[in-house]
């Protein structure tokens, strides 16, 4: 272990500080106000150290972190790419705004949320969008919310089921029990789309919604989304349309032509707010024609949502201009199937065709050099391994449809060069599993800490020092 991989704690010795100052204890209480009762009578066992122990433990557990801006971020179902510093300096000069200041000081901000409203909906095909959501979830919950105040107020009142597909992130069925609608599932088809003929049955007059992202969770455009649109609204339920992802529709398509009523989008992944780190974000949602009436009918935070991540989105659309934001969903797009072709000799590909922003591997190819034997390594052995390259894992074993799940997403911030070190150090991968795989299986061997045991580390936590 390095000596400033130490916690804080093991590197305090008695007496030592990082201050100069006269001791203002004896006096402390007098001076503050407080009631000596409550003054605390034991110091704090704080760390006793330099300032330059100070500044070398946090800069050492800063690089710790593997962020987006450290090296390249693969994550599936997450678009971790790259966010412009500019979009980040334009939101720290201009976000310094109170939510209690007087309406008439606050034009400017007025004027942000109402271009930002415009411009998604010019990318969505939405006509208003409500800016309060603070979470990708949060916006599925007001959308469904939205969704059932449209048909109380039209006295349709037996409207409690949404449909939901099996490839679904797992936030929308959640969404869908914590707003009290009864989740049905529909299947995916051998091509990994929606099935149209499991659909057909299970719409009627109890159907509020159905939710769906396109493409779809393994990466894939619903093709017959016109049809299914039909189908939905024939039966006088609506569409939702999960937007998280949205990066690989910008400037091509938008949700609104294809049907969809009522949809959210997550700031923090396509439109250039940093995510990962828990917040804050924001999941604004947007409606069609139908429900332009409901849409501030839903009072879901305080005040006016996350103003920093307004700002960062507009500069970042503005930025781009009308003509580079078709390039978001182009690129990203290419990207994918370049990773994709590249790497599907080392690596199982369970649907061959090609796909939009991001796409699934189950898992390393068959090893066939006995006769087609399973690989000696895992998904998770694979992953691990990565991070030895300096590469970020992958998502793994999600989408459920499949066992060894490996979801790469390259976004379009990567170069060709980058991709390029990811697609040779995959194949090196594949190549170490055959010849030896206990390097795969005891990997990671450069992170401080290798294989924990994540069962326990979620359910028992070690949030405190203990001094013994
Ligand atoms: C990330 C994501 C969500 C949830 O967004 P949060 O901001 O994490 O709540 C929902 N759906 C999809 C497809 C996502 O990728």
């Amino acid at each position: 272990m390095r000596y400033y991989d130490r916690l804080v704690f093991e590197l305090s010795k008695p007496g030592r500080v990082g201050f100069s100052l006269p001791d203002a204890s004896e006096g402390l209480a007098a001076l503050s106000g407080i009631d000596s009762r409550l003054m605390r009578s034991v110091p704090a066992r704080l760390p006793e150290v330099t300032e330059v122990d100070v500044v070398r433990h946090y800069t050492n557990l800063s690089q710790m972190n593997f962020g987006v801006d450290t090296g390249f971020y693969p994550l599936g179902s997450c678009t971790m790419k790259y966010n412009p510093k500019v979009n980040e300096e334009i939101s720290g000069v201009f976000a310094d705004v109170h939510p209690l200041q007087p309406e008439s000081t606050l034009k400017g901000v007025k004027t942000v949320y109402d271009c930002l409203g415009k411009s998604l909906s010019a990318i969505t095909g939405m006509k208003k969008f409500t800016f309060l959501p603070c979470a990708g979830a949060h916006g599925e919950l007001t959308g469904l919310m939205l969704i059932r105040e449209y048909h109380l107020r039209r006295g349709d009142t037996a409207r409690t089921k949404v449909i939901v597909p099996d490839s679904a992130h797992g936030t929308n069925p959640a969404s869908a029990a914590v707003c009290g609608l009864e989740i049905v599932q529909v299947k995916s088809d051998a091509s990994g789309l929606v099935d149209v003929e499991s659909l057909k049955p299970l719409l009627g007059p109890d159907v509020a919604a159905i939710m769906m992202t396109n493409p779809n969770t393994l990466g894939l455009f619903e093709s017959n989304i016109k049809s299914i649109a039909s189908m939905v609204h024939e039966a006088g339920a609506l569409l939702y349309y999960d937007g998280a992802n949205m990066n690989p529709l910008v400037g091509v398509a938008r949700p609104g032509d294809m049907g969809f009523d009522v949809m959210h989008l997550n700031l923090h992944k396509t439109f250039s707010t940093p995510h990962g780190g828990g917040g804050p974000g924001s999941g604004p949602v947007g409606v069609g024609e139908k429900l332009v009436d409901v849409v501030d009918s839903q009072k879901v935070s305080g005040f006016h949502g996350n103003f920093a991540v307004m700002l960062r989105a507009l500069a970042y659309i503005l930025m781009l201009g009308r003509q580079n934001v078709g390039m978001v969903g182009r690129l990203s797009t290419l990207n994918a199937n370049y990773i994709k072709e590249s790497l599907k000799d080392s690596f199982k590909l369970p649907i061959p065709s090609v796909c939009k922003h991001e796409f699934v591997f189950d898992g390393l190819a068959d090893d066939g050099s006995d006769g087609g034997s399973r690989p000696g390594a895992s998904t998770l052995d694979v992953a691990k391994r990565l991070l030895d390259f300096g590469f970020h894992a992958p998502t793994i074993y999600f989408p459920l449809l499949f066992h060894q799940a490996i979801m790469i997403e390259p976004t379009e911030t990567e170069s060709l060069e980058t991709m390029d070190a990811f697609i040779d150090v995959m194949h090196k991968i594949a190549e170490e599993a055959k010849k030896d795989p206990e390097v795969l299986r005891s990997a990671p061997h450069t992170t401080p800490v290798g294989r924990p045991d994540e069962t326990a580390a979620a359910r028992n936590p070690i949030l405190k020092y203990s001094f013994e």
